[in-house]
């Protein structure tokens, strides 16, 4: 096979690509031009099986030929693209603007999210009972986040179900605030009384889970702080949050950070304990996580087990926020921002 033929042939090619490419004023038709050529049943491609007759000696010449139609034919294209663009741009500005329409009513002034609006006045119950604000990274290490915490290696929270992991084993998303307990113990001198309210991220996604929530976490230590101090503390919070006649009741559970752990149920707040879908007919509502704190924490931060004790207490606020606001369907809505959502709650 004759190189200058091919050569000839493929110059052709270009001329009358760009020719044809003249002609055409919608994107789609541009590209599929373009695929007439250079797509894999293209006529430059189907040229390139020729090049296995070409002597040896010739091929990179004529492969040299190949590039430059390709690259004649891509640039061609792409300037027809930006041309195509300008136009249209063009002609959208040049559309007539009819002034005399009625604006866009503004929607007012912003207000708070309901998430934070139950936040706050989560804070704001406890701060009344002495506790201060602490906060932590959101991003932690696999020390704060579990070892400090007395996870034990092999614990399936770590696995990567659970876990949005950065580094496996190194750094990741936090999944619960209690590594604000182990940052404020090596900070801050004794007696430490801090809630620490913030995102936290685990790997559930589901109409009931959101892979971003948000968590309270209280955390006392002093000497002589006994489990009637954290039922005490609870109650009090709880009946300012849900009335002063809702019963709650401690139920034991397993937390590694603390030992005796409970979870905290109160008195379904729709059926007053009879029974109804809210409480899937137990009567009951999961709100709370808590326990003392155990001595392998308190020694891991340096802190004598024998002399001090403390609670923890760890809480959902999206939880919360659904039975404060009954009917929202899914926890997902706090998320999606929908204004329409939004502007139903008052800050
Ligand atoms: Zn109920």
């Amino acid at each position: 096979m004759d190189p200058a033929e091919i050569i000839a042939r493929l110059d052709d090619l270009g001329r009358q690509f760009e020719a044809r490419l003249e002609a055409l004023d919608q994107e789609q038709a541009i590209r599929a031009c373009q695929a007439a050529y250079l797509g894999g049943k293209g006529e430059v491609t189907a040229l390139r099986k020729l090049i296995k007759q070409v002597e040896p000696a010739a091929r990179k010449t004529v492969g040299q030929a190949f590039n430059q139609v390709k690259e004649r034919i891509t640039h061609a294209t792409g300037v027809a693209l930006q041309r195509l663009k300008e136009s249209e741009e063009r002609a959208y500005l040049e559309q007539p603007v009819d002034l005399t329409l009625p604006g866009r009513q503004p929607r007012g002034i912003g207000r708070l999210h309901p998430i934070s609006i139950v936040m706050h006045d989560i804070v704001d119950i406890f701060v009344s009972m002495g506790f201060d604000v602490a906060s932590g990274p959101e991003i932690e290490t696999d020390y704060y986040n579990f070892a400090a915490l007395n996870f034990p290696a092999d614990h399936p929270a770590r696995d990567m179900q659970d876990t949005l992991f950065i580094k496996e084993g190194k750094t990741l998303l936090r999944t619960h605030t209690s590594p604000v307990q182990i940052r404020t113990l090596l900070k801050r001198p004794l007696p430490v009384q801090i809630v620490a309210p913030g995102a936290v991220y685990r790997r559930d996604d589901d109409p009931t889970h959101s892979p971003m929530f948000f968590q309270i976490e209280g955390l006392l230590v002093d000497e002589g702080v006994t489990f009637a101090h954290l039922r005490g503390t609870l109650e009090t919070f709880i009946h300012k949050v849900f009335g002063k006649d809702v019963t709650l009741r401690f139920r034991p559970s397993f937390f590694p950070f603390t030992e005796p752990s409970a979870e905290v149920d109160i008195q379904c707040i729709s059926c007053k304990g009879s029974g109804c879908r809210l409480c899937s007919h137990t009567g009951w509502l999961e709100i709370l996580g808590s326990g003392m704190v155990d001595p392998n924490v308190l020694e891991e931060v340096g802190i004598d087990s024998e002399r001090y004790t403390g609670f923890a207490f760890g809480l959902g606020v999206d939880r919360v926020a659904m039975l404060r606001y009954e009917g929202i369907g899914t926890i997902k809505l706090f998320y999606e921002n929908d204004p329409r959502f939004l502007g139903c709650f008052r800050s």
